[in-house]
């Protein structure tokens, strides 16, 4: 069985000129495979986690990255060993190929989520305890908010541009599909 565990939960607070902001980092163990699901943006903070869960930046075999932000992204070239994934191609170094949506190992699936973005993706695992969707920013809150998942509801975290409708449709097969959903920032909730 394929193992899930959030080794840093998101933070994203605006400030004065800016925003304070890094992404959820997820790890996902396989069989013998090791795969963080978005590297976020905070070195000291990743190498930490990593360090506490006895690994190093080789260990990782996949970077899974939900979508293109840099909040999600800018830490995935630390990995020495590790095929990156994103979106429609698996990048091993300047080599490009197309992947099956089980690469990582059974039990889990990378699937299309678009709306936050139109090229966003999750992982969904399955494990021992239910399965955990990762879903990037298909649900994210500021630091001191609740991550809004009532799909009805259109929450201060997706601006204009966000296509909703589409986002919405994603929400409700993520909440079906899974029983806990790691936030692209804030807490994992239960989806039922
Ligand atoms: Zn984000």
């Amino acid at each position: 069985v394929a193992e899930v565990k959030v080794l840093i939960e998101g933070y994203a607070r605006e400030i004065d000129k800016g925003w304070l902001a890094s992404s959820t980092v997820t790890l996902i163990r396989a069989g013998t495979k090791k795969a963080i699901v978005d590297p976020g943006c905070n070195r000291a903070k990743l190498i930490e986690a990593l360090n506490e869960e006895g690994l190093g930046t080789k260990d990782i075999d996949f970077v899974v990255l939900t979508h293109g932000h840099g909040d999600h992204t800018l830490l995935c070239g630390i990995f020495e060993n590790a095929k990156v994934i994103y979106p429609e191609e698996m990048y091993n170094n300047d080599n490009q190929v197309s992947y099956e949506a089980d690469v990582i190992g059974q039990g889990v699936e990378i699937i299309k989520t678009p709306g936050h973005c139109p090229e966003h993706c999750s992982v969904l695992v399955k494990t021992d305890k239910g399965t955990y969707a990762v879903a990037g920013d298909v649900f994210w809150c500021t630091e001191g908010g609740e991550v809004t998942w009532d799909v009805s509801q259109i929450d201060e975290a997706h601006p204009a541009e966000v296509d909703m409708k589409q986002l919405v449709k994603t929400r409700k097969m993520i909440l079906k599909k899974a029983d806990f959903v790691i936030p692209g920032h804030g807490k994992m909730f239960e989806s039922k």
